[in-house]
């Protein structure tokens, strides 16, 4: 099986190479059979090949089983005629990435702002408040005057029900319980057809379906952390749902995700490229690392692989027991390990 692995920007480097050391151990101790490969992307390839998004590297992409992807620095992209594509964006539109999915679950002795919270977010994807997902050609954002700007968004009904399909596959493995978010009382038809899918899908199945507008929604997850399980929203709601998720539960640097579609799958941190306090070793690679752990899962679920689901189950396992030592963790949480030495302390446990 081959997966890609991209470094990104910012962080991506570091932590992307601490999780590298992370599926390499699994690899050996579940016996995967996995080969790692490296693709250029972002920073690193505008430098090299003039743009952030080389034809050869989607190439690449799409003859992977798997791919490993850095976070991205896309606010300091120049425009795309320079050769500044959003390569995430892009990755998830050449794939066809509907599903993001982001998980949030508050660690034992790990620090957190809530006692308790388990959620997964199901983010859709492809369409949404993202003006450069939105368009076959051209761009969704423009603006006629000076003084003018415009955005588009759009909502469909295939993407509405292919992510209504996923969450209730999901809620139905979980607790059974899907909340549904959106403003379908502002964005009256755009949400409205939203809602309308996510209902008509879910009738399907055997689910405690509940739904609120997303402002009131960010104050009850404060206020009820752990009343909620399975949440499905449209992208951008789902962007800033998660962050506040993650951080609730501890921190950006616990936040995995996957981006997933019919054929593939993505492993990328919920988290962006914290320029902030790139380059000095001491970014949490948690995220990344369960990031890769639920990539296995996905690939174990798919290609009827039950030592790759063992290996994700393992992973965070001996990641829940890292974090529940103070100096097993990074500093963002308290702790004294670099970036690379979590990586190492996860492939060592996971070894042995
Ligand atoms: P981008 O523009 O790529 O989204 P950003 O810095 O605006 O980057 P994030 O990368 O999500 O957004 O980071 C927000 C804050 O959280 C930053 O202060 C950053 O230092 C912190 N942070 C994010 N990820 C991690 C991590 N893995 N470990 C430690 N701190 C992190």
């Amino acid at each position: 099986m081959k997966i890609l692995v991209l470094k990104g920007d910012g962080i991506g480097p570091e932590i992307v190479a601490a999780a590298e050391t992370v599926v390499k151990a699994a690899n050996k101790r579940f016996n995967l059979g996995l080969e790692l490969d490296t693709a250029e992307v972002g920073l690193e390839s505008l430098k090299s090949q003039g743009t952030t998004f080389p034809d050869s590297t989607v190439a690449r992409m799409k003859e992977s089983d798997g791919i490993i992807l850095g976070p991205l620095d896309t606010a300091i992209y120049p425009p795309p005629e320079q050769g500044g594509t959003n390569a995430s964006g892009g990755t998830r539109k050449a794939l066809d990435l509907f599903a993001n999915i982001r998980p949030s679950r508050v660690r034992p002795g790990c620090p957190a702002h809530v006692k308790k919270m388990d959620v997964v977010i199901v983010r859709e994807n492809t369409e949404g408040f993202y003006a450069d997902r939105n368009m076959y050609m051209g761009r969704g954002e423009f603006m006629p005057t000076p003084d003018m700007a415009i955005s588009m968004r759009k909502v469909t009904r295939e993407g509405c029900m292919r992510i209504a399909k996923a969450a209730c596959e999901l809620a139905k493995t979980r607790s059974g319980k899907l909340t549904m978010v959106h403003k379908g009382n502002v964005m009256k038809m755009s949400d409205g057809l939203f809602a309308e899918c996510v209902n008509a899908v879910a009738s399907d199945y055997k689910l405690d379906v509940d739904e609120y507008f997303i402002d009131a929604m960010t104050a009850l997850i404060v206020r009820k952390p752990d009343f909620f399980d399975v949440i499905v929203t449209t992208n951008m709601y789902g962007d800033i749902l998660s962050d506040l998720a993650a951080e609730l539960s501890g921190g950006l640097g616990l936040g995995p995700s996957v981006n997933a579609g019919a054929n593939h799958c993505v492993a990328q941190a919920a988290h962006g490229s914290a320029p902030d306090i790139a380059g000095k070793n001491i970014a949490n690679p948690t995220a990344m690392i369960l990031s890769c752990a639920m990539l296995f899962d996905w690939l174990g679920n798919r290609h009827g692989r039950p030592e790759l689901q063992e290996a994700a189950k393992r992973i965070d396992a001996v990641i829940e027991a890292q974090l529940a030592d103070q100096d097993g963790r990074t500093p963002d949480l308290g702790g004294p390990l670099g970036t690379d030495a979590f990586g190492a302390a996860v492939a060592k446990k996971l070894a042995g």
